[in-house]
């Protein structure tokens, strides 16, 4: 039997709260299965949530972080919604650095697709950081889908891998609550009621009842 082995795993993000919407009900089943989790922000998502300070904002992140418990954290202090502004290579080096320090074997990030330009850039980064060496330790490099930002791209979001997530959404959802105002009433789409109904929608594609989805970008078994 083949199996895809994943222990250390980096999630690298754009804003505080991606690494939730995109996969935070994996995060905690990874996590209880003795998975080493890291995680990189970028920016502080000040134009992701407009409507509080900025104060308020990193102390709810702060929180998140905290109920995530990473193994390995980093938080860059790039200005939110115009990483366009900083050259593609400093986020290349971020990146490199990141990885050198945690030394995963499987990459998280965001889809190449996404219409927020802090996420494509983000991706883009990643995926000049994660380029195929000789040795490397890094094996699987995947992109997670974010609600509010995926949907609304020009291009699909197709996925090609999923992660069974039952048991874990409260998970999720307890992580999300913790970023103030981040879950809105339904039917907008990070309302508690759509980060549920995502969940269920990603499992039947897959034949269970709770799911979270990924773009395969290379596997490495
Ligand atoms: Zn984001």
């Amino acid at each position: 039997m083949i199996n895809l082995s994943i222990q250390r795993a980096l999630i690298i993000c754009a804003h505080p709260d991606d690494e939730t919407l995109g996969m935070g009900a994996s995060w905690f089943k990874l996590q209880q299965q003795g998975v080493e989790l890291g995680l990189v922000w970028f920016t502080d998502g000040a134009g992701a949530r407009g409507d509080s300070s900025e104060a308020d904002r990193k102390i709810a992140a702060n929180k998140a972080k905290n109920y995530l418990a990473p193994s390995y954290f980093k938080w860059f202090d790039f200005p939110d919604n115009e990483m366009d502004t900083v050259s593609q290579l400093t986020v290349n080096k971020m990146i490199e650095t990141a990885i050198d320090e945690f030394n995963p074997d499987s990459v998280f990030t965001h889809w190449s697709g996404d219409l927020n330009i802090d996420h494509k850039i983000v991706s883009t980064s990643v995926d000049v950081a994660c380029r195929p060496l000789p040795n490397s330790p890094l094996k699987s490099v995947f992109q997670f889908e974010v609600l509010s930002s995926s949907e609304w791209s020009s291009e699909c979001f197709k996925p090609n891998c999923y992660i069974d997530v039952q048991g874990f959404e409260q998970h999720k959802l307890n992580a999300l609550k913790l970023y103030a105002s981040e879950l809105k009433d339904f039917p907008h789409p990070r309302s508690e009621q759509s980060v549920i109904a995502k969940m269920q929608i990603r499992g039947s594609e897959c034949g269970v009842k709770s799911a979270e989805s990924f773009v395969v970008k290379r596997v490495l078994i």
